[in-house]
Parts: C-alpha cells; sequence; structure tokens
C-alpha cells in the first residue's frame, strides 16, 4: 500500500470535486490537520471514514487503497492486488498456527451487561445486553467505531466502571460482589492493561516500573529480577530497561507496558486501542508481541480496536455498534490475509457503508 499515492488521489479527487482541505474536513467532523496528513501521505484516515471518504470522492475502496481509478475491465485483478498488498504491507505473509482449544476454562463471562449514562436532562445507553465468554489462551478482539462503547465494556470489566445491570465473571468471582476496598488487590491479582497512554510510571525507570508489579504481588527479588531479564530479551527491551518511559519511544512504551501486564502472570490482559497512537511498523511489533504471549506465554487477552488490521490478528473478533455485539467472527483455518478480507466483509454488512469488491 503506497500512502503517499493514496494521498495525492485523495487530494485530487477533492480538487475534482472543488472542496478545499477544510470543507473536507468540515465534513467529517475531523481538523485540517488530518486531512492535510492524509493527502501527504504521512497518515491514514481512520477506518469508519473509508465508506463515507469513498461515498464523498465518488470512488470505490479499492481504488481509495490503490490510488488511482479502476476501469471496468480489470476490476477484478485490481481489487485483488489491492487486498493483496494491503494485507501483505500491514500484517506481513506468515501463515497463522491454528490452536483451538474448545475445552480450555473460561475466564471470563459476561452475562447481559447493561451500561446507563445518566446526566442531567439525558440518559446515554453506552452499553446494551452484552453477553460472550473468553476462553483461557485466545486472543479475542472487540471491535467498533468511536462512540460503540468498547472502553465502557472493557472499563467495567476491569472493574474501574460499575455495570448498570448483568453479571461478570473474572476466573469464577462475581465483580460485582466483591468489596470496594478489595478492587485494587483484584486488579493486581487477575488482570493486567496495556492502555493507550498512561501506562508506565515517569518517575521509575522501565525496569523498576516492571518490578513494581512483581512487588506489589511480593514476588521475591531474586525470582523478579529473573522473571524480568527472561521477559525483555523475549520482548526486546533489555537495552532499555535503565532508561525512563520518556526517553523511549511509544512502541518501546508499549512493549515494556506488555513486559509489565504480563510479569505477573494475570488472568486476562485488557488492551484498550493499545496500537493508536504508534506508527504502522511498532503497531505491527506490538500486535505480533500480544501473539507471541499467547502462543507461548498462555496468556489470554480482549483488545479494544477500531481498526480492521489490529483485529486480523486476533482469534476471535465480536463486533460492536451502538453499544450491542452486532457479529462474530472465529478465525477458522484461515491465514491473517483472509481472515482481514472477511473482518471488512462484516464490517461492510453492519455498517452498510464499506463498497467492497471482492
Ligand atoms: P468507544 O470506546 O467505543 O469509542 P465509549 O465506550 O467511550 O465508546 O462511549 C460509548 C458511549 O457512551 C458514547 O456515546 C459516549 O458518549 C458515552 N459515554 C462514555 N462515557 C460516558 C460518561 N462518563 N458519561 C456519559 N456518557 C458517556
Ligand atoms: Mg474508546
Amino acid at each position: 500500500m503506497d500512502q503517499k499515492k493514496i494521498g495525492s488521489f485523495i487530494a485530487a479527487r477533492r480538487k475534482d470535486i472543488g472542496l478545499t482541505q477544510s470543507q473536507l474536513a468540515e465534513k467529517f467532523g475531523i481538523t485540517d490537520k488530518a486531512i492535510s496528513k492524509w493527502e501527504t501521505g504521512k497518515s491514514m484516515p481512520d477506518l469508519s471514514l473509508f465508506g463515507p471518504l469513498c461515498d464523498l470522492l465518488h470512488i470505490t475502496l479499492n481504488e481509495l487503497l490503490l490510488g488511482e481509478f479502476i476501469s471496468d475491465e480489470n476490476l477484478k485483478e485490481k481489487s485483488n492486488q489491492v487486498l493483496f498488498e494491503v494485507v501483505t504491507s500491514w500484517l506481513g505473509k506468515d501463515q497463522w498456527e491454528l490452536k483451538t482449544d474448545s475445552l480450555a476454562p473460561v475466564v471470563l463471562s459476561l452475562k447481559n451487561i447493561q451500561k446507563v449514562y445518566e446526566t442531567e436532562n439525558t440518559s446515554t445507553v453506552a452499553v446494551k445486553d452484552v453477553s460472550f465468554d473468553v476462553a483461557k489462551g485466545s486472543f479475542v478482539g472487540i471491535m467498533g467505531a468511536s462512540g460503540s462503547g468498547k472502553t465502557t465494556l472493557l472499563n467495567m470489566i476491569a472493574t474501574i466502571d460499575k455495570m448498570t445491570s448483568g453479571l461478570i465473571e473474572i476466573d469464577g468471582y462475581n465483580i460485582a460482589e466483591l468489596p470496594e476496598n478489595d478492587l485494587a488487590a483484584f486488579r493486581r491479582e487477575h488482570l493486567g492493561f496495556v492502555f493507550q497512554e498512561y501506562n508506565l510510571l515517569d518517575i521509575l525507570t522501565v525496569y523498576e516500573n516492571i518490578e513494581l508489579a512483581l512487588t506489589i504481588k511480593q514476588t521475591p527479588i531474586d525470582s523478579a529480577k529473573e522473571t524480568i531479564d527472561d521477559l525483555s530479551k523475549k520482548l526486546d527491551i533489555s537495552n532499555i530497561l535503565d532508561k525512563f518511559p520518556y526517553e523511549i519511544s511509544g512502541g518501546q512504551r508499549q512493549r515494556c507496558a506488555c513486559a509489565r501486564a504480563i510479569a505477573t502472570n494475570p488472568s486476562l490482559i485488557l488492551a484498550d486501542e493499545p496500537t493508536g497512537a504508534l506508527d504502522s511498523i511498532s503497531a505491527k511489533r506490538l500486535l505480533e508481541t500480544f501473539t507471541m504471549l499467547v502462543r507461548e506465554y498462555s496468556a489470554t487477552i480482549l483488545m479494544v480496536t477500531h481498526d480492521a488490521l489490529s483485529a486480523s490478528y486476533c482469534d476471535k473478533i465480536l463486533f460492536m455498534q451502538d453499544g450491542e455485539i452486532k457479529a462474530s467472527l472465529n478465525r477458522d483455518k484461515e491465514n491473517k490475509q483472509e481472515f482481514f478480507t472477511k473482518i471488512l466483509d462484516v464490517m461492510a454488512k453492519i455498517t452498510g457503508g464499506i463498497n467492497y469488491v471482492s
């Protein structure tokens, strides 16, 4: 995928239909700077904007991703080329190793979860009747556009926010029944977190950040050191253990957050848009780290994302819209490319917005 070419194509189409950058920005409720970044190839539009952008510019999704018009006679061939280029440049060509374990115990169980935010004169139903289970050793994605309720759902599972009704069980514990005073300890014992920001404490070095998670869990110092050494080799952060979070890149910070999250061997790792602030190469690396944690450390990960490319790393994807799970997709025998294509298909069906030709 050639971002520069796509950017020039967007700019040319925008001018053809007589819009300024500001006018285009206004239509999507985003900044002029964001448009300028697209057009210079510095960033890609958010996936949720692909459909509306194509409609506005009178082009198909494939033309957008290819950065040029596709004539009718080579439509099929070019379309496949586009998809192939997209998935290989973003995801690599490796085959997915399938691991199905239907007998794995359930780590997380949600039954009829509902969350209503009451403000002075309105009430917003952010999550409606959501039920699903997450088995040990699986990598589950919750995918949905901004505002669909993903963070609200994740925060309830994280015991940070309270549900209005329903039942959430983590390791068999009904979290609504945990006394307020025990919640912090429960989070330390059972959960790991990799969020987009605020992951690491800036006053501690990377080593101390990971060590802190272990000492809170009362791990002896020697075994803590062994765990940290082992993990930092695996996650390629050995050479930055003495640095402070503000001295390292976003991608390195997220890998350190992964090390800290897995170090205590939690039952469930929760990740909210973990690649949100990363460039595409660092994002890919982080997602590969997640799959490594699942395969080699039997981690269980629940990741929220609005991005189909990130979601294509998961074993199972739940599609969320307007607070509801509208569809789910299990990775079968397909590789990442095929899975990615399926994800786009489901999204097209749900949103009706993506003009995608297979
Ligand atoms: P996502 O993470 O998918 O972008 P959120 O869970 O943040 O979505 O938000 C879902 C809906 O709930 C949105 O309509 C949002 O405006 C609303 N919402 C989220 N947090 C609050 C809050 N603290 N008070 C009121 N409404 C909220
Ligand atoms: Mg969110």
